[in-house]
């Protein structure tokens, strides 16, 4: 479906609203504010992570503590400004001390985050953490997820059930390479597989047709 961008705004304003007054799961009585995500609603690439900590949720958005600190230095590393990008998470809202979000919740919260997929259609989707990885896997790509460990330093084609063919490059999550140096080590080499794929998908948008054989 092709959006125009003011089509695109709305609806990412309406998906805005829906969040900030959802109770669809428990994790609504602990929010002090949700966190939508945040980046802009043309990104080729798509990260999801796991959860807001306390930092994102005191300030409502995605990323902004020490793990952010690492995402933007992933980023930076690999030439790619953040702005670009577009950042959200399987929940929207803090669960409580930080635990790990539950199925169900993820599950509830589903509405939101294939809303954000169906509205922007990256082209290459990054999942940072097993609960990414295995949404993207098992909830919308019917594929088995192995466990992180396992399935990174790979790009894969996947078939999402949002009528979407990405490239998904799973990867640890920024939080756990914090202390970490292999794990850094690990991230920062799946980071560069994004450039990669990334030049692939544009140099597939640029194939010459047989169009441009005939022009010629
Ligand atoms: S985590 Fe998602 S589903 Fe749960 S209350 Fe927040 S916005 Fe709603």
């Amino acid at each position: 479906m092709a959006w125009c961008m003011q089509d695109k705004e709305s609806s990412w304003l309406k998906i805005v609203e829906q969040i900030k007054t959802c109770t669809l799961c428990p994790l609504h009585k602990y929010r002090r504010n949700p966190v939508p995500g945040e980046g802009s609603l043309n990104a080729e690439i798509f990260f999801l992570g796991e959860a807001p900590g306390r930092r994102e949720d005191e300030m409502g958005r995605p990323f902004v503590g020490a793990a952010g600190q690492l995402l933007n230095k992933l980023l930076e590393d690999i030439n790619i400004k953040r702005s670009e990008v577009f950042i959200t998470n399987v929940v929207k809202c803090r669960p409580p001390n930080n635990r790990d979000p539950k199925d169900d919740e993820i599950r509830a919260c589903s509405v939101y985050t294939d809303s954000l997929i169906s509205l922007i259609r990256p082209k290459v989707i990054v999942t940072l953490g097993n609960h990414a990885g295995r949404y993207i896997f098992e909830f919308l790509g019917n594929r088995r997820w192995l466990g992180i460990s396992k399935i990174r330093g790979k790009v894969y084609e996947v078939n999402l059930r949002l009528d979407l063919r990405v490239k998904v490059i799973p990867t640890y999550h920024p939080a756990a390479a914090l202390y970490n140096p292999q794990l850094r080590e690990a991230l920062e080499s799946d980071f560069k597989l994004i450039v990669k794929a990334l030049s692939e998908v544009r140099g597939e948008g640029r194939r010459p047709t047989l169009l441009n054989f005939i022009k010629h």
